[in-house]
């Protein structure tokens, strides 16, 4: 078996930089919804030892004397490239896995006619650095978690073309040995403190400790990792992403609020978003929970935490049902005298929509699927939003702050770099 990982280094930061060349060498970061930590760092802020999801304003001296560039997050631009990213891989091999929007995992066996595959790798890398202005790393080994190994290697490694391969046994007793095994993939805290209390602390450890005694203290999940570490391959390529068991939209408000009318329209916001989401995997859910909140950091206010869950008659997936069902929830459970910091939704019970068993009395109406599908499209095609149910309103007053926003430079007309 051949297993590849491509991963885009800082991919926030680095779509920033595809579009703005002057932030090369220039400390970039990208923050959380709201403008409030850092979510990625480019090379030069970690260096200044900024950690992940550090709060903005427990940085701002450092910001200000290493004059960053800070960024809100801009997931259009950022999902946008992540397609892209995965349609250049598809070029060289068909077999992936989306394993996140800057990770894919893919399988090479078959392409052994194209000679020398680390080769074929490099190329692959410069092509997207040409192509999409993304800087990337590939690991190419046996298995998955050898090849999250390889990659981890190639990136702080720096290695030369971007790519590291782990076959032989020298590189793999030699990456192995200096890795601790909480750096393995799979292998949390928890793991890691059981394993230290044993005696085993590197990943060269774990391989070679025998599969049996391992079997009888842990779980299967890390005899797994045991036999991958050997290059024994114990998990595929998912190339079908699996589908949502349970679909959450949640988010909080860029100011609080105490007015229905503005929890009405976040929650009709999400409700949209995740009927969206059920269409697009062809489920329909049961019931829908809606749930609102005030601050729970915030001292001087008094607090709410409410939520109920609403039962449709029959599993759905129709916008209108749900805005109706939603709704009906929040006059249940909204109260007067509350300043209101997080709304959400949540769509339960989901099942696939071809398989539903409906009784007697439901009276499918197939009008109503038309009306949703008409909705997708027109939505898919002129903008996210263009036909919506009335609840959600016009306004977004509820909105998170993202004033430090990069234009929507390949997903908009309007944001198309010009000459300037
Ligand atoms: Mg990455």
């Amino acid at each position: 078996m051949i297993f590849g990982l491509c991963d885009v280094n800082n991919f926030y930061v680095s779509c920033e930089r595809s579009f703005d060349p002057r932030l090369n060498g220039r400390p970039v970061i990208v923050l959380s919804n709201n403008d409030g930590c850092a979510v990625a760092r480019s090379n030069e802020v970690k260096a200044l030892g900024v950690k992940m999801g550090a709060p903005l304003h427990q940085i701002q001296h450092l910001v200000k004397q290493h004059n960053f560039a800070v960024f809100s997050s801009n997931y259009s631009l950022y999902a946008d490239m992540s397609h892209r990213f995965e349609a250049m891989i598809e070029k060289y091999t068909p077999n992936i896995e989306k394993y996140s929007c800057d990770e894919m995992f893919f399988q090479l066996d078959g392409q052994e006619h194209r000679g020398n595959l680390g080769a074929y790798m490099r190329q692959m890398v410069q092509d997207i650095k040409r192509g999409l202005g993304l800087p990337v790393c590939v690991g190419l080994a046996p298995t998955k978690t050898l090849c999250k190994i390889a990659n981890h290697y190639a990136k702080s490694l720096s290695v030369a073309g971007g790519v590291l391969t782990l076959f032989s046994e020298y590189n793999l007793k030699n990456a192995l040995e200096i890795l601790p095994v909480n750096e393995i993939w799979g292998i949390g805290r928890k793991h890691t403190e059981h394993l230290a209390k044993l005696g085993i602390t590197t990943a060269l450890q774990l391989r070679d400790a025998e599969r049996k005694w391992i079997r009888k203290r842990f779980s299967v999940v890390v005899e797994r990792t045991l036999m991958e570490l050997r290059g024994v391959s114990c998990l595929e390529l998912n190339e079908v992403a699996e589908k949502k068991k349970q679909i959450v939209c949640t988010r909080s408000f860029g100011e609080k609020t105490e007015s229905q009318t503005v929890l009405r329209e976040a929650i009709g916001y999400h409700v949209s978003r995740a009927c969206v989401d059920l269409r697009s995997q062809q489920s329909v859910a049961k019931s829908i929970t809606v749930g609102i909140r005030t601050n729970p950091f915030s001292k001087q206010d008094r607090q709410c935490v409410r939520s109920v869950t609403i039962e449709l008659p029959y599993p759905t997936d129709n916008t209108c049902d749900f805005q109706a069902a939603a709704t009906q929830a929040l006059n249940r459970i909204y109260q007067t005298g509350y300043k209101y910091k997080k709304a959400g939704i949540m769509l339960n019970g989901l099942s696939d929509k071809g398989v539903v068993q409906y009784d007697l009395f439901h009276r499918h109406q197939p009008k109503d699927d038309a009306i949703m599908q008409v909705m997708d499209q027109i939505n898919a095609r002129y903008g996210k939003d263009v036909l919506r149910c009335g609840s959600q309103g016009f306004e977004a007053t509820w909105v998170m702050n993202s004033n430090r926003k990069s234009p929507r430079y390949t997903t908009d007309w309007n944001d198309i770099i010009g000459a300037s």
